[in-house]
């Protein structure tokens, strides 16, 4: 019987990374779902240009997934319900379904890396997680915002939910440039890659029969989102829970949205989860695993305090629905100050590991 050194659970983006770093220092079991296969449908996402970097490192080639149109400016509506030009970090907009597949493609090819169904019955998978604990593997949760492996997980009561659509498009690359308004129930967002525009329409509290209403809306009020694109063809097609989220785990380390999910608004994601992968593949001691939940605690902190200012910054930032969210996020500020987490940071005592060597087989 192979002897683990990790198990991970879960093969989205932090999962197959976690697994695709965790290979060069022992044999890895990576749990997915049973019905498991391509994302479908497509989605576009933003993606920071150093996360790119990390994955070409890892050995992926990125032209598999992006057109690899660098954005470093994005037209938004919200300090004002006139979108203005605004300059930020730079990103590339990746097709989120054909980036996965990439990695599980790289993945699939390293021998120390076992890839097997993951129990349906999440008690059954607990209790054979509590198992490997025992025999000294480390158990990792890469099941996004299920957090199967949790201990507690905390969803924001004004947590936000996202209806995605996409439209095919002959339009060039001008219309690609990410686009971002606010609106009186929360914000919308568009990003593009050649052929493939996404608008996401996140709301607070988005019951399925608002969400016709609220697009017509943002239609009328936001001409820009929807610029090139064809009415005849806008139902949203895909909803996805948006708000930030965070879980506490005990004997498991917890790598991207399982552990912290965060706001859609922050576009950080994707290069979270590789970042968070680098680090909980090299974890080795029950210090080290200590000091990996102390620089979570660190994660959520950070995103909560940019969270929470970024939504001060928006025009309907005194309505109801907008209050309750940010007093949620900012109730995640109060969290008292962990010391260990700032002193081990400092002393560079959770170093992540380096990306593997890209010709391994
Ligand atoms: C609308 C929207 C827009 C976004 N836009 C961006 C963006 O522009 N840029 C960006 O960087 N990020 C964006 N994000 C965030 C990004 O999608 C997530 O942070 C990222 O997908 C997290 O990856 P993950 O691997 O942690 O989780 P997931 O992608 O959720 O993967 C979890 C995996 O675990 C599996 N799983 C679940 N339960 C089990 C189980 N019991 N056993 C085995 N497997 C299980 C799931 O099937 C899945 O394969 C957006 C999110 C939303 C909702």
């Amino acid at each position: 019987m192979t002897a683990y050194r990790q198990v991970v659970v879960g093969a989205g983006i932090a999962g197959l990374g976690t697994a695709l770093y965790g290979a060069a220092r022992g044999p890895v079991l990576l749990l997915v779902p049973r019905a498991f296969g391509p994302r479908v449908p497509e989605r576009i996402d933003a993606v920071p240009l150093a996360a790119i970097a990390t994955l070409i490192d890892l050995g992926i080639d990125p032209r598999n997934f992006s057109d690899l149109v660098r954005h470093s400016q994005r037209l938004a509506a919200w300090s004002s319900k006139e979108p203005v030009g605004i300059s930020g970090r730079e990103v590339v907009h990746v097709r989120r379904a054909a980036l996965e597949a990439a990695l599980l493609a790289r993945v699939v090819r390293l021998p120390a890396v076992t890839v097997a169904p993951a129990p349906a019955d999440r008690r059954e998978l607990r209790a054979l997680a509590a198992t490997w604990s025992a025999r000294g593997v480390t158990l990792v949760d890469a099941s996004g915002r299920a957090a199967v492996l949790a201990a507690r997980r905390d969803v924001l009561r004004g947590a936000w939910h996202a209806r995605v659509m996409q439209q095919r498009t002959s339009a060039g690359q001008e219309f690609s440039a990410p686009r971002l308004a606010a609106h009186e129930g929360g914000y919308a967002y568009r990003l593009g890659c050649a052929g493939l525009i996404t608008v996401g329409l996140v709301s607070f509290r988005c019951t399925a029969s608002a969400v016709v209403p609220c697009w017509r809306r943002l239609r009328r009020e936001h001409p820009f989102l929807f610029e090139g694109l064809d009415a005849q063809d806008e139902r949203p097609i895909r909803g996805y829970p948006a708000g930030l989220q965070s879980a506490q785990h005990a004997g498991s380390l917890a790598v991207g949205d399982a552990g912290l999910a965060r706001d859609a608004l922050a576009s950080q994601g994707i290069a979270a989860a590789l970042s968070e992968a680098a680090y909980a593949a090299a974890v080795e001691t029950a210090a080290e695993r200590r000091l990996y939940a102390l620089r979570m605690v660190e994660q959520r902190r950070a995103h909560a305090r940019s969270l929470h200012l970024a939504l001060a910054d928006a025009w309907p930032s005194s309505l109801p629905a907008w209050c309750e969210y940010r007093g949620e996020v900012g109730r995640l500020l109060t969290d008292s100050a962990e010391p260990p987490v700032r002193v081990a940071l400092r002393e560079g005592r959770v170093r992540p590991l380096a990306a593997p060597a890209a010709t391994g087989s």
